[in-house]
C-alpha cells in the first residue's frame, strides 16, 4: 500500500462543498504523505444522523422537517460544531461542514473532534413559537446522539443564543433532577445568564478581525483607512466589521441575503446594524448607501474582502474581479477550488476559514470549560485568551507556510491533519 492513494468520494454525491473539502484534504494529505490508513478514516464521516420529525404549526397543521447531524471524527475529543437552519442544509453540506470542523478544532489545539448539522428550512417563514417547537422536537429526536461529553452543538447560520437555550433546556429536561445541571454544556453559544460565555456572541467576528490584524502586523501594513467589504451581515460579518472599524478601517460594501449596498465614503457599522435590526434583518434601503447589482459585489474597489455568509461564494465566475489583496474567510468554505486557484495565481492572500473563523469554537471551548468547572470568567480575560490562542495558531500556520513554501490553507490543513495522524498512530485502532 502506498501513501499517495487519493480516496475518491462516492459518485452519487452532487458537486458542492463536499468536493471542496475533500480536495483540500487530499491535496494536504499528499503533501504531508499522510499515513494511508489514517487517510481512509479521515476521508469519511463516523456517524450520519437524518431525522424526519413532525411539528405542530400555529394554524394547527402538522409539518414534517428533516434534521441532520453528521459526526466526522472524534479522535481528539468530543464532536463539536454548529447547527444551521437554512434551505441549503442537506447531508452533503453537513458532511462538508463537519469535516471542516475536525480540521478547525485540531488546528486550534482544542480537545475536540468535528460535527455539523441543522434543519432544512427557511426560518423567516416560521413564527418564534414554531421555531421553538421545531428546535425542541429536533433536540428530543437527537436524544443521546448529542451530549456534553459526546457531541456539543453551537450556533451557525440562522441559529443563535436563543436556539441554544431551547436545546439546553430540552436536553436537560430529559435528565433526572440531580443530573440536570451537569448537562448544561451540551451546547455552547448559550445566552449570558443561562450558562453562556461573556463575549461568545462576538468571538468569531473578533477572531476574523484578529487574524486580519496579525496579517497586517506581519506585513507591516496599517489597517487605518483600509477599505473592506463584507458578505453576510449576521453574527460573524457584523462583529468582524465592528472591530475593523475600531482600527480605522472603512466598510465600503455589504451584501446579505436580501441585497447589496455600497458607499465609497464608508458605512457606519453600528448605524447599519441598527437599521437591519429594525428592518427584519435586511440591509436593503439603508439611507447612507446605494444599492448595487449583487453580481458585481466582489469586484468593489477595496483592500480586504470578508465573505461571512455561505459556502462557494468566490468561484471562477467572480474571483478574477476581486481587487482586494486579502480575502479573510469568515464563512466556512466560501472559496471553491477554482476560485482559490485564480486568487492565488493573482497573488491574493487567503486567510483560510479553519483559522480565520476559529475564534468562535475557541470561545465555545471556554464556555464549555466554564460550565464544566462551575466558573464565571470576565469579558476582558476571555478576549485576551482568544487572542493568545489565535496568535499561536497564526504563527504556526505562517511559519509552516514559509518553511514549506505552501499557501496558508495547505499549511493549516497540514498542521491539523498531522495532529490527528499522530493521535491515531500513538493510540492504534481497536481491536
Ligand atoms: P448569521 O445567520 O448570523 O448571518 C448570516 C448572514 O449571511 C446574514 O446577514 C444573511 O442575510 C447573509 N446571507 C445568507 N444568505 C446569503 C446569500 N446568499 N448571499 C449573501 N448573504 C447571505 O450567520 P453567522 O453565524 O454569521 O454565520 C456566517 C458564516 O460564518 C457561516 O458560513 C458560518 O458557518 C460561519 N461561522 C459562524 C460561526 C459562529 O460562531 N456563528 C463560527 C464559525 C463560522
Amino acid at each position: 500500500m502506498t501513501n499517495t492513494q487519493t480516496v475518491e468520494k462516492p459518485k452519487v454525491l452532487k458537486k458542492g462543498m463536499l468536493d471542496n473539502v475533500l480536495e483540500q484534504f487530499n491535496s494536504a494529505a499528499d503533501k504531508i504523505d499522510l499515513n494511508n490508513n489514517v487517510r481512509k478514516i479521515l476521508s469519511i464521516t463516523n456517524t450520519e444522523i437524518i431525522i424526519n420529525f413532525p411539528v405542530r404549526m400555529d394554524n394547527g397543521d402538522v409539518e414534517v422537517f428533516t434534521g441532520y447531524r453528521v459526526q466526522h471524527n472524534n479522535a481528539l475529543g468530543p464532536y463539536k460544531g454548529g447547527l444551521r437552519y437554512h434551505p441549503t442544509v442537506d447531508i452533503d453540506a453537513a458532511r462538508a461542514l463537519a469535516m471542516w470542523m475536525t480540521w478547525k478544532t485540531s488546528l486550534a489545539g482544542l480537545p475536540y473532534g468535528g460535527a455539523k448539522g441543522g434543519i432544512q428550512l427557511d426560518p423567516s417563514k416560521y413564527s418564534k413559537g414554531e421555531l421553538e417547537r421545531i428546535t425542541r422536537r429536533f433536540t428530543y429526536a437527537l436524544g443521546e446522539n448529542i451530549g456534553p461529553e459526546h457531541d456539543i452543538p453551537a450556533p451557525d447560520v440562522n441559529t443563535n443564543d436563543q436556539t441554544m437555550a431551547w436545546i439546553a433546556d430540552t436536553y436537560m429536561s430529559t435528565k433526572s433532577t440531580s443530573e440536570r445541571s451537569k448537562n448544561q454544556h451540551v451546547v455552547t453559544g448559550k445566552p449570558v445568564g443561562s450558562g453562556g460565555l461573556e463575549g461568545r456572541d462576538r468571538a468569531t467576528g473578533y477572531g476574523v478581525f484578529l487574524t486580519i490584524k496579525f496579517w497586517a502586523e506581519k506585513n507591516k501594513v496599517s489597517l487605518k483607512d483600509k477599505k473592506f467589504i463584507v458578505q453576510g451581515f449576521g453574527n460573524v460579518g457584523f462583529w468582524a466589521a465592528h472591530f475593523l472599524e475600531g482600527e480605522g478601517a472603512k466598510l465600503v460594501g455589504v451584501q446579505d441575503a436580501f441585497g447589496s449596498i455600497q458607499n465609497k465614503e464608508g458605512i457606519n457599522v453600528t448605524d447599519l446594524f441598527n437599521y437591519g435590526k429594525a428592518n427584519k434583518g435586511s440591509i436593503v434601503g439603508f439611507p447612507e448607501a446605494t444599492e448595487m447589482d449583487g453580481k458585481e459585489f466582489f469586484g468593489l474597489d477595496c483592500d480586504i474582502v470578508i465573505p461571512a455568509a455561505l459556502g462557494n461564494q468566490i468561484t471562477k465566475h467572480n474571483a478574477h474581479t476581486i481587487k482586494a489583496s486579502l480575502v479573510a474567510e469568515g464563512a466556512n468554505g466560501p472559496t471553491d477550488i477554482e476560485g482559490e486557484k485564480i486568487l492565488l495565481e493573482r497573488g491574493i492572500t487567503i486567510i483560510p476559514d479553519i483559522m480565520c473563523n476559529s475564534g468562535g469554537v475557541i470561545g465555545s471551548y471556554f464556555e464549555w470549560l466554564q460550565n464544566r468547572n462551575g466558573e464565571l470568567w470576565q469579558l476582558d480575560e476571555i478576549l485576551e485568551k482568544i487572542e493568545k490562542k489565535l496568535k499561536t495558531t497564526f504563527l504556526k500556520v505562517t511559519d509552516y507556510s514559509e518553511k514549506k513554501e505552501v499557501d496558508m490553507r495547505t499549511a493549516a490543513f497540514s498542521i491539523a491533519i498531522e495532529r490527528i495522524e499522530k493521535a491515531y498512530i500513538l493510540r492504534g485502532i481497536f481491536p
